[in-house]
C-alpha cells in the first residue's frame, strides 16, 4: 500500500468539531446539497463551516472527468435535479450568507455542459436573497464554452471564477481533458461580454511547476484581464492521486503574492491553505469597500 506523504508543520488543520460545523452539515443534508468542501476533502472545512462558509457543488456529486488531483468521484452522473436551484437559494437564506460560492462537477454529458443550471441557481439566489453576492466557479464547458459563458454572464454573477489549476506543461498528467488556452479564453470571454463582472482564477502549487512557469501563468492571466488570483499548496487527497512534488514554504507563497500584486491583480490570496473559495466572501467585501 503506498505511503502517505508527511506534511510540513505549516500545514496545520483544526479538527471540525464546532457547533457551527454541525449546523452547516445538517443544513446541507436537509437540502440534499453536495459541497466541494466535503467532496474535495478540503483541509479548511473545520474553519469555514464553523463560520458558515461553504461552497455548494451543483449538478451532482459525480464528474465526467478524472483529474489527477481531484477527489470527486468519476462516472456517469445522475439526471439534473430540478429542485436544486431552490434548495441552494434556501440554504443561502437560512445561513444568512453575504457571499455564496457555487461550483459544479464537469458535465460533458449534457448538451449545455450544465450552463442552464448555473443560470437557474443564480436567478433563484437573486430572488430569495438579493443582497447576497454570487461567485460561480465553473468547468471549462469544453467545446461549447462561448454559448455557455454567454448564457451565464447574462445572469450577472458578481464573480466568475474558473481555475487554471497548474502550469501548461503539467496539463497532460494533471488536468487531462482540459486545454490551458481554452481556460484562459473562457475568462477573457467573460470580461469582454461584461467588464463589470470580476474574473478570478487559481493554481495549485507543489505539483512540480517551476517558479518562472508560475510567473508566466500570472502574465497569461493578466493578459486576459483576470482580476483575482488564488494560489495554494496541492495536497494529495488519497495515495491514488498525483503525488506532492514539493511543499512550497509560506515565504515562497508571500513572494508569489508580491509578484502577483505587482502584475496588477486586484485581489491575491496566496498561502499553503488557500483554496479557490477560502475567505472568498471576506476578501471580496474588503476589496469592494476599499
Ligand atoms: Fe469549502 Fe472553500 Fe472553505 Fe474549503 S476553502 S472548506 S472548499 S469554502
Ligand atoms: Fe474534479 Fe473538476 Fe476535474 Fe471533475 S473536472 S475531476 S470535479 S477537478
Amino acid at each position: 500500500r503506498p505511503e502517505r506523504q508527511r506534511k510540513p508543520d505549516w500545514i496545520r488543520v483544526k479538527a471540525p468539531t464546532s457547533a457551527g460545523f454541525a449546523a452547516t452539515r445538517a443544513l446541507m443534508r436537509s437540502k440534499s446539497l453536495t459541497t466541494v468542501c466535503e467532496e474535495a476533502a478540503c483541509p479548511n472545512i473545520g474553519e469555514c463551516w464553523s463560520k458558515k462558509h461553504a461552497t455548494v457543488m451543483i449538478l451532482g456529486d459525480t464528474c465526467t472527468r478524472a483529474c489527477a488531483f481531484c477527489n470527486v468521484k468519476t462516472g456517469m452522473p445522475r439526471a439534473v435535479d430540478a429542485m436544486e436551484p431552490n434548495n441552494v437559494a434556501d440554504a443561502a437564506v437560512q445561513m444568512g450568507l453575504e457571499h455564496i460560492v457555487i461550483t459544479s462537477v464537469d458535465r460533458d454529458d449534457l448538451p449545455d455542459g450544465g450552463a442552464k443550471q448555473f443560470v437557474k441557481v443564480i436567478e433563484a439566489i437573486r430572488k430569495a436573497s438579493p443582497t447576497t453576492t454570487i461567485e460561480i466557479l465553473t468547468p471549462d464547458f469544453r467545446n461549447k464554452h462561448e454559448q455557455a459563458v454567454e448564457m451565464i454572464v447574462a445572469a450577472r454573477p458578481d464573480v466568475y471564477n474558473h481555475n487554471l489549476e497548474t502550469v501548461p506543461r503539467l496539463y497532460p498528467t494533471i488536468r487531462p481533458g482540459a486545454r490551458y488556452y481554452a481556460s484562459i479564453r473562457l475568462l477573457e470571454t467573460v470580461k469582454k461580454l461584461d467588464p463589470s463582472i470580476f474574473t478570478k482564477s487559481g493554481v495549485m502549487l507543489g505539483l512540480g511547476e517551476e517558479r518562472l512557469e508560475v510567473h508566466q501563468v500570472m502574465d497569461d492571466m493578466r493578459s486576459a484581464d483576470i482580476d483575482f488570483l488564488t494560489m495554494g499548496q496541492y495536497l494529495q487527497p488519497t495515495p491514488r492521486h498525483a503525488k506532492v512534488q514539493d511543499f512550497v514554504t509560506p515565504a515562497a507563497f508571500d513572494a508569489y503574492a508580491a509578484i502577483a500584486r505587482a502584475k496588477g491583480f486586484l485581489l491575491v490570496a496566496s498561502s499553503p491553505l488557500t483554496r479557490s473559495s477560502y475567505h472568498a466572501g471576506d476578501d471580496f467585501a474588503k476589496m469592494k469597500a476599499a
